[in-house]
C-alpha cells in the first residue's frame, strides 16, 4: 500500500455502506461515504430526510418512532460479533419484549415462546406459493414478518436512540468522513486509475476524484451503468484483438444487464406510525411486537415505548409502529398517505377490538405512514459471494440484492458491506 492512504468512496450509507467503509477505515483505507439523504445516513433503516416520524403530543412535546426496519438480528457470527462491539459503543441495545403472532380475525395473540420451534410461515396470500427462506417473497407478505418469529433464536436488537441512529453512529464512532445530500449523478474511471464522481449536492454539480470506488446504493442502476462503461472499454480494447478482453466484456454486460432487472423487481411497503392515548396500556394489549400473518393491511405491528431508551409514555400518549403488506402498498400506490394513515389506523382497531372487550377501541391522537417505494428486492442476483468486488478497477458492489443466502434482507445487506470492505482492503491496492 502506498505510503500516503489511499481514498475510496463509498456511495450510500445505509448499513451495507456504513459497515464496508468501517472495515476500510479498520484497514487502514480512507472511506469517505457520500449520501443523497439531506439530514442523515441510514437509508431503509430510517435515515435522511425521508423517514423519520415527529409527532407533537399534546403538549407539543416531539416523539420519533422507527419508520424503517423496526428490529434487526444477526444469525451470522460475523455479524454478531459487529452487534457486540456496537452494543458495547451504544449504538444498539437487545429489545426483549412479549413478542408473538397476533390473528387477524380475533383470532388472539400467541407468544413467541409458545411458537418457537413451530413453523410459521404461511402461503403467500394471492399466489398460493411456498414463502420458505429460498423463496424471493420470504422478506414480505408472508406471514412471519422478516422472519420475526422463525428467527427469534437470535437476540432482537434495536438502534440506540433510534433506528435511524445506527449508521450515523457507525460513522462518527469511527470518525469517518460524511458528504450527506450529495447524490452521485455519474462516475467515471480515471485515466490513471481511482474514480472521478459527478455529485449533485446543495451546491450544485461538482466532481471529486477517489482511488478506489464502492457503491452502496440501493438502487442498482448507478451500478449497472458503470458496469456497462467498462465493459464498452473494453470491448473497445478487444478490437485489438485481446480474446480475453472480449471475454471478460461480455460477462459485465451480463451483470449490467442481471442488475437492471433487479432493479425492475422491487417490493413497496408503508409504514405507519400513531400516537394513542393512555388507555391503549401496557395492561390491556398483552403485546409488544406481533407477526400478523392473516392481515392483507399489515404485516408486524409494535410498541414503540417497549423498545430500549425509548419514552415509555409521551404526555401518558403511546407510540405505536407498522409495516404494511406489499399487497397494500402497491393497491395504495397513489393514494393520499393521510388516507392510507387512516385505512391502516382502521386495521388496528379491528386487532385490538378483542382486548377493549365491548368498549370503544380509542383512534390514534395522531397518525402518519410513510411510502417506501422499493422496501425490499425480491429478487437477488444470487451469488454465492457477499459482495462484488472488480479489483482491476478498484470498484465493489455491495447490498442485500446479491446474495441470497441469508434469512432477512438486513442481515444479507449487513454481511455484503463487510464483505466489500474486506475485499476492497484486500485487493484494490496491491
Ligand atoms: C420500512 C422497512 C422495514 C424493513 N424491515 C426490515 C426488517 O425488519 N428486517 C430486514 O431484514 N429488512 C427489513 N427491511 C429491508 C432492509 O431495510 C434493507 O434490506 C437494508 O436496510 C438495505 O440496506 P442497504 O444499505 O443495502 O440499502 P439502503 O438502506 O437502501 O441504503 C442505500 C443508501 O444509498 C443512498 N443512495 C442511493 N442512491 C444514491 C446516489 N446516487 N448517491 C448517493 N447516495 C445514494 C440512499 O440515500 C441510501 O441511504 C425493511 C425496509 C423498510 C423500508
Amino acid at each position: 500500500m502506498a505510503s500516503t492512504p489511499p481514498r475510496v468512496a463509498v456511495v450510500g450509507g445505509g448499513i451495507a455502506g456504513s459497515l464496508c467503509a468501517l472495515v476500510l477505515k479498520n484497514r487502514g483505507i480512507i472511506p469517505t461515504v457520500i449520501d443523497a439523504g439531506k439530514s442523515g445516513l441510514g437509508g431503509r433503516l430510517g435515515g435522511g430526510d425521508r423517514t423519520i416520524e415527529t409527532f407533537q403530543s399534546s403538549h407539543r412535546r416531539p416523539a420519533r418512532g422507527d419508520a424503517g426496519v423496526p428490529f434487526v438480528r444477526a444469525s451470522d457470527p460475523r455479524l454478531a460479533g459487529i452487534f457486540s462491539m456496537l452494543e458495547a459503543k451504544g449504538l444498539l441495545a437487545k429489545w426483549n419484549a412479549r413478542f408473538g403472532i397476533l390473528g387477524s380475525a380475533g383470532g388472539g395473540f400467541l407468544p413467541s415462546g409458545i411458537i418457537a420451534g413451530t413453523s410459521v410461515r404461511s402461503m403467500n396470500k394471492d399466489s398460493g406459493e411456498d414463502s420458505s427462506p429460498n423463496n424471493a417473497n420470504k422478506t414480505t407478505d408472508a406471514g412471519d414478518f422478516c422472519g420475526f418469529i422463525d428467527g427469534s433464536k437470535a437476540p432482537t436488537y434495536v438502534g440506540i436512540p433510534t433506528m435511524a441512529d445506527l449508521c450515523p453512529g457507525i460513522c462518527r464512532a469511527a470518525d469517518i468522513e460524511v458528504i450527506l445530500g450529495s447524490s452521485v449523478r455519474k462516475v467515471h474511471l480515471a485515466p490513471g486509475g481511482g474514480w472521478t464522481l459527478s455529485l449533485d449536492g446543495k451546491d450544485g454539480m461538482m466532481a471529486d476524484s477517489y482511488d478506489g470506488l464502492v457503491l452502496a446504493t440501493h438502487n442498482p442502476l448507478l451500478a449497472s451503468d458503470t458496469i456497462q462503461t467498462i465493459a464498452e472499454g473494453e470491448l473497445q480494447a478487444s478490437k485489438d484483438d485481446h480474446d480475453s478482453s472480449s471475454l471478460i466484456a461480455d460477462r459485465l454486460l451480463q451483470l449490467s444487464k442481471d442488475l437492471q432487472l433487479i432493479r425492475e423487481a422491487r417490493q413497496p411497503i408503508v409504514s405507519w406510525s400513531a400516537l394513542y392515548p393512555s388507555d391503549v396500556s401496557k395492561d390491556r394489549i398483552p403485546f409488544d411486537a406481533v407477526a400478523i400473518p392473516g392481515s392483507h393491511v399489515m404485516q408486524f405491528l409494535s410498541r414503540n415505548a417497549s423498545k430500549p431508551n425509548r419514552p415509555g409514555q409521551l404526555d401518558g400518549c403511546e407510540l405505536w409502529t407498522a409495516i404494511s403488506t406489499s399487497q397494500f402498498a402497491a393497491h395504495y400506490a397513489d393514494a393520499d398517505l393521510d388516507q392510507v394513515a387512516e385505512i391502516m389506523s382502521s386495521e388496528v382497531k379491528q386487532l385490538w377490538a378483542p382486548y377493549f372487550d365491548n368498549s370503544h377501541v380509542p383512534d390514534p391522537i395522531y397518525a402518519v405512514a410513510k411510502r417506501w417505494n422499493a422496501a425490499f428486492t425480491p429478487q437477488t442476483l444470487n451469488l454465492k459471494e457477499d459482495s462484488i468486488a472488480l479489483a482491476p478497477w478498484r470498484l465493489a458492489l455491495c447490498g442485500d440484492y446479491i446474495s441470497n443466502s441469508y434469512s432477512t434482507p438486513f442481515e444479507a445487506a449487513a454481511l455484503s458491506g463487510l464483505d466489500a470492505g474486506e475485499r476492497a482492503a484486500a485487493s484494490f491496492f496491491q
